[in-house]
C-alpha cells in the first residue's frame, strides 16, 4: 500500500469483525474502528458489550470466527455451573470470554469509561490499530414484537431474532456524547466505511449517535459500503426481515439506498450473487458499485475483500 490510507470504519459484530480484521491486516494503526454498543446489557450482573468484544477478539486474533462470538476453544463451565444453580443461562458467556465481562464491569463499577476499558482491554490483547465504541454512555435496546416487549439479547438471543419487529425502541441519555476518538475519527479519515453489518441494528444506533450523522456528512472522507445483504438474504440474523419490516427493500440495492439517503455514499460493494443490481444502484442513486465475492468465510477472504475495497475506494478519491 502506498500513501498511507487512514480509514474510519463503523461496525457492528460478526460481519462487522470479519471486515475490520482484513483491513487492519491492510493499514494496522491506520484503522479506527467505530462499534455499535446498542446491544449492550447487564447480565449476570456484568456489563457486556457483544459486539465490541467480537471485534476485540476477531482483530486479536483469539476469537471464533465461524461462531462471530467469543473465544475460540472457549468452555462454558461457569454457565453450566449457572443452570445447575437454578439461573436462567440462555445467555452464554465462555469462561475466558468472563474474564473479559469481570474486568469491563469491574473497571466501569471503580469509575472507567466504556472507551478507556475498551483501550484497555484492545492493548491487552496485541490490538494495535483503535477500537471505539460509539459512545460512552448506555443505550438500551427493547424490541417490540409479536411477542411482547423483550431487552435485545432476550430477542436476538433468547428467542433467536425469531419474532416478527414491530418497533425498536433505543433510550438514549439527554446528554449522550460520542466516545472520545469518534468524531475525530470521521473527520479526519480519508476512507469511511460501513462494514457488511445489520444496516437497522448495528449501524443506525452509531449514525444516531448525537453528532456522529453530521460528522459523517460533512467528512471529506470517500464513503463507501459493503453490502450485508448477499443474493437478498442476510448470511446470518435477521437484517433482510427488519428491512422488509421497516419498508425497506431487502436487497443490496435497499441497504445502498439507506445509506444513500442519510449521509450520501461515494461507492458501494455488493457480492457477485447480487451483480444485476449494479445498474440500478448506479443510476438511480448515483452511487459507484464495485462488484466481488464479500463472503469472509476465513481472514484471508477477509483480507482479500478489504484490499479489493480500498482499492475500489481509492479510485473514487
Ligand atoms: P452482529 O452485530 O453480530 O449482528 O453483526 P453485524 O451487524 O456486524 O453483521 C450482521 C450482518 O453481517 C448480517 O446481515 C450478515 O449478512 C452480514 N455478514 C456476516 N458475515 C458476512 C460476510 O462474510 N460477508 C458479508 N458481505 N456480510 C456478512
Ligand atoms: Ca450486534
Amino acid at each position: 500500500m502506498g500513501e498511507a490510507a487512514v480509514i474510519a470504519l463503523l461496525s457492528g459484530g460478526v460481519g462487522g469483525s470479519r471486515f475490520a480484521a482484513g483491513l487492519y491486516d491492510l493499514v494496522g494503526q491506520e484503522l479506527t474502528v467505530i462499534v455499535n454498543t446498542a446491544d449492550d446489557e447487564v447480565i449476570y450482573g456484568l456489563h457486556i458489550s457483544p459486539d465490541v468484544d467480537t471485534v476485540l477478539y476477531t482483530l486479536s486474533g483469539i476469537g471464533d470466527w465461524e461462531r462471530g462470538w467469543g473465544v475460540a476453544g472457549d468452555t462454558f463451565r461457569c454457565n453450566e455451573a449457572l443452570g445447575r444453580l437454578g439461573r436462567d443461562n440462555w445467555f452464554r458467556i465462555g469462561d475466558a470470554d468472563l474474564a473479559t465481562n469481570l474486568l469491563r464491569t469491574e473497571l466501569l463499577n471503580s469509575g472507567w469509561r466504556l472507551s478507556e476499558v475498551t483501550e484497555l482491554l484492545a492493548r491487552r490483547l496485541g490490538i494495535r490499530c483503535r477500537v471505539i465504541p460509539m459512545t460512552d454512555s448506555r443505550v438500551r435496546t427493547t424490541v417490540v414484537t409479536s411477542h411482547g416487549p423483550m431487552t435485545f439479547q432476550e430477542y436476538f438471543v433468547k428467542h433467536r431474532a425469531e419474532p416478527e419487529v414491530l418497533r425498536i425502541v433505543v433510550e438514549r441519555s439527554q446528554d449522550e456524547r460520542p466516545a472520545p476518538g469518534v468524531v475525530e475519527a470521521i473527520e479526519g479519515s480519508g476512507f469511511l466505511f460501513v462494514a457488511p453489518s445489520n444496516p437497522i441494528l448495528s449501524i443506525r444506533p452509531i449514525l444516531e449517535t448525537r453528532g456522529v450523522l453530521d460528522a459523517v456528512r460533512s467528512s471529506g472522507a470517500v464513503k463507501v459500503a459493503v453490502s450485508p445483504i448477499v443474493g437478498g438474504r442476510a448470511l446470518r440474523g435477521p437484517a433482510d426481515r427488519l428491512m422488509r419490516a421497516f419498508g425497506m427493500e431487502p436487497s443490496a440495492y435497499g441497504v445502498a439506498r439507506y445509506y444513500a439517503e442519510l449521509f450520501g455514499l461515494d461507492g458501494f460493494v455488493v457480492d457477485r450473487a447480487d451483480a444485476s443490481l449494479s445498474s440500478r444502484i448506479e443510476s438511480e442513486l448515483g452511487v459507484r458499485v464495485y462488484v466481488t465475492d464479500t463472503i469472509m468465510a476465513d481472514r484471508s477472504e477477509a483480507r482479500r475483500l478489504a484490499e479489493e475495497v480500498l482499492r475500489f475506494a481509492g479510485t473514487l478519491r
